[in-house]
């Protein structure tokens, strides 16, 4: 890393691509519009890194840039380095891998700085998949296409399937222990900072200050802790899905580690759970509407975790190692932890 890092702006960005890449031409004008930015767009979801959409007659793409601290300064005490937009980088390479198409193409790094380019997922009409569950959209066919993503980035980068070596070695490069240390040590133990009156602030204290809430808490956090199964997203929540009636793709890699299969599941089910609860009474839709949608989001759930286990049923009978694939009973047993522990996360 430089000592300065050289910091992406409206002003800058197309001089910068112009520079370091030619996926432009250097005569006709470019439009930069800040994406995280909610001035510029209220279709972003996110808070931590700075993320901008340049186009040139038509054509568009999305930079990426990690800083040391949070666009948004929610996670003040922690330190983000800035390597992790380097590692996302690489984990979108191996993502578009393993599940073809699942995970917008990448075109060009730049570890010193913190940023890399992406196919602008917005220009094949793809939108964030919360907004669109708020909604009540439905989306036939997701549960196949997000199953078949997570059970092969899943199976692939395990030990059931990878020599022995190139798994240690996977689990040291992506141990990723700033980025885990978010769930670990924010997210599954204490939200909040004592006397936070925010709303969130408040369930979070909630949550804390119940006995069984805690201890259930504390078991799903040693299962992240101590399992390192395969390389998990590790921020797989509706927000980072971009969907359309035919397509889905999954961005915003950077919490990427080798951590417990269950984690991805649970982490992401959770997010049918909440839409279940919003649709219990939001008041902008009919009862039969809200009826239906939440039977929907059930049959979702059902659906995502029926169409993982059988894909990575299908995975494990084609590849696993001999030493797996001829121990009869094993997939049970490892599907049990899966379930029970999914269902801890979420
Ligand atoms: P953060 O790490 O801050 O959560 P994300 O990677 O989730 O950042 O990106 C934030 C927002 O930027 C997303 O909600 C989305 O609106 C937009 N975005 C990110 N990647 C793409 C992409 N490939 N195509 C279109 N929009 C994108
Ligand atoms: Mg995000």
């Amino acid at each position: 890393m430089p000592d300065t890092q050289f910091e992406l702006n409206k002003n800058n960005a197309a001089q910068y691509v112009l520079e370091k890449t030619n996926i432009f031409n250097k005569t006709d004008p470019i439009d930069v519009q800040e994406v995280s930015n909610e001035n510029d767009n209220s279709e972003a979801d996110g808070y931590i890194n700075f993320v901008f959409r340049l186009s040139q007659n038509g054509k568009s793409y999305i930079l990426k840039q990690a800083r040391p601290y949070t666009r948004v300064r929610i996670l003040d005490a922690l330190p983000l380095p800035v390597e992790r937009n380097f590692l996302e980088y690489v984990s979108f390479v191996l993502r578009d891998g393993l599940a073809k198409g699942a995970a917008p193409k990448v075109f060009f790094a730049d570890a010193e700085n913190g940023v890399f380019i992406m196919e602008d997922l917005a220009a094949k009409n793809l939108r964030v998949m919360r907004f669109q569950l708020n909604e009540g959209r439905e989306f036939p066919g997701f549960a196949q296409k997000f199953a078949t993503f997570l059970a092969r980035s899943h199976f692939y980068t395990s030990e059931l399937f990878l020599d022995k070596d190139v798994f240690r070695a996977l689990q040291k490069d992506f141990f990723n222990v700033p980025m885990r240390n978010i769930m670990e040590d924010v997210v599954l133990r204490r939200f909040v900072k004592p006397g936070d009156d925010s709303p969130l602030g408040l369930v979070g204290e909630l949550v804390w200050n119940s006995p069984n809430l805690r201890l259930e808490t504390l078991k799903a956090r040693d299962v992240l802790i101590k399992k390192t199964e395969c390389l998990v997203h590790g921020d797989l929540h509706t927000s980072n899905i971009f969907i359309s009636d035919d397509e889905m793709s999954v961005i915003d890699m950077e919490y990427s580690f080798v951590g417990p299969y269950s984690y991805d599941l649970g982490y992401f089910l959770a997010n049918f759970v909440s839409q279940y609860a919003a649709f219990s009474f939001n008041s902008g839709f009919s009862a039969e509407k809200r009826a239906r949608f939440r039977e929907y989001l059930l049959n979702s759930i059902a659906e995502v975790l029926e169409n993982y286990f059988d894909l990575f049923r299908e995975n494990f009978n084609k590849d696993a190692k001999p030493i797996y694939k001829n121990a009869p009973g094993y997939l049970e047993y490892l599907f049990k932890d899966i379930l029970k522990e999914t269902m801890g996360f979420m």
